[in-house]
């Protein structure tokens, strides 16, 4: 039976290495003999302009269907003056909570040829790095209530609430259990269980499951403050990291940035139901949109993902993973990666080759 993947390009430069992921994903599907049946849906800015929503009810219907999304960016500043529900951000936020996406992935990999864009020095960035970020992605600060203005003992004030039940805590930790038995078996906890009774809470799930269902796995603990430290001085001693909504989104912008380029990220968000979302982790870029300049990789790493993840199919996704490191490996660069020696290529070049190499 074919894979049923939904297909949001979106906005900005999302049309573009939307159109490069595909030919990728095509050349893979053929060699591997997977068979995929593609829908298009419209999602962003552009969803706003057609159908009046970011999120038009059939769009969201067609993500229901599907076993996976892939999905572009979306937004551009024609659309900033929209109150928030009308934003093309708000798509995402609304596939997130509509599909139960729990839990973000944010791998982390150097490539050797690109070692010399990480901003960190040689000594420290060493020969690589190769970690995952598991970030909660729909409870604690962000969702919890009460939240926003009010009156308390006479005086105005704000409130945001850090709340996570049980459930919400254990799911994504025995997810990330789960995926560090398929990697190095090393899953670091972070918290802040010094001061925070939700932290406390974190860590004595995490050691409770720890210990009691994935006792192979080795399990450590950081506080937030320290693990974003060890993140820049000492990346490469993390194989899986797991964390809550807020500090996940910090500590995954701080790993983003240890490759090189933005353009070469991607992730995916998961959750219960089965439907898994897969983006780059940048945005629309106005500023290069329609020019033929953004890099395609991200978005093609997340066919990858989608592979390995939502299909299960290690070795395509192995394959799409190897034609990447083959294209940069023979010195081809976008210009966000461009450097004295490489080949400047553009977007839809880079998607031939990385085809082409599969
Ligand atoms: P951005 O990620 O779009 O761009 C930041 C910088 O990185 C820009 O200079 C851009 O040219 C560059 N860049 C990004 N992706 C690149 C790629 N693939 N190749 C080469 N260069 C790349 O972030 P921004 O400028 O803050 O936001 C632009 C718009 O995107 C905003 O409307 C924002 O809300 C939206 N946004 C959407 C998402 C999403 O769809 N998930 C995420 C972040 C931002």
């Amino acid at each position: 039976m074919a894979y049923q993947i939904a297909v949001m390009a979106g906005d900005g430069i999302g049309t573009e290495v939307i159109a490069e992921a595909i030919k990728v994903l095509r050349k893979a599907a053929d060699r591997f003999g997977l068979q995929v049946e593609l829908r298009e849906g419209l999602v962003g800015g552009v969803a706003y302009e057609r159908r009046g929503h970011p999120l038009p009810p059939e769009t969201l219907k067609l993500a229901r269907e599907s076993q996976a999304i892939l999905f572009g960016a979306v937004g551009g500043g024609q659309w900033d003056h929209l109150p928030l529900h009308l934003r093309p951000e708000a798509a995402i936020l609304g596939l997130r909570k509509e599909l139960g996406l729990f839990a973000n992935l944010r791998p982390c990999t150097t490539h050797p040829s690109l070692l010399g864009r990480s901003p960190l020095r040689s000594e420290v960035i060493g020969s690589g790095i190769d970690l995952i970020v598991v970030r909660e992605l729909t409870g604690g600060l962000y969702f919890g209530q009460p939240k926003g203005a009010q009156v308390y003992d006479g005086a105005d004030r704000v409130v945001d609430t850090l709340a996570y039940t049980d459930e919400e805590i254990t799911r994504i930790l025995r997810l990330a259990f789960d995926l560090a038995l398929t990697r190095k078996g090393r899953l670091c906890s972070v918290d802040k269980a010094n001061v925070l009774a939700t932290g406390r809470r974190w860590r004595e799930l995490a050691t409770a499951i720890g210990s009691h269902e994935y006792p192979s796995v080795d399990l450590s603990h950081l506080y937030v403050d320290n693990c974003a430290m060890q993140l820049v001085i000492n990346p490469a001693q993390f194989d899986v990291v797991v964390t809550e909504n807020t500090f996940g989104d910090i500590l995954s912008d701080i790993s983003a940035v240890l490759p090189g380029s933005i353009g070469l990220l991607p992730s995916a968000s998961v959750g219960a139901e089965g439907v898994a979302l897969y983006e780059p982790v940048h945005g629309s870029a106005p500023d290069i949109a329609g020019q033929n300049k953004a890099n395609p990789l991200a978005t093609i790493l997340c066919v990858a993902m989608m592979l390995q993840h939502s299909f299960g199919h290690q070795e395509a996704a192995h394959a799409v993973e190897a034609a990447v490191a083959r294209v940069l490996d023979a010195g081809y660069r976008t210009g966000d990666l461009h450097q004295p020696g490489c080949e400047l290529v553009g977007t839809d070049r880079m998607g031939d080759l990385v085809a082409n190499a599969i």
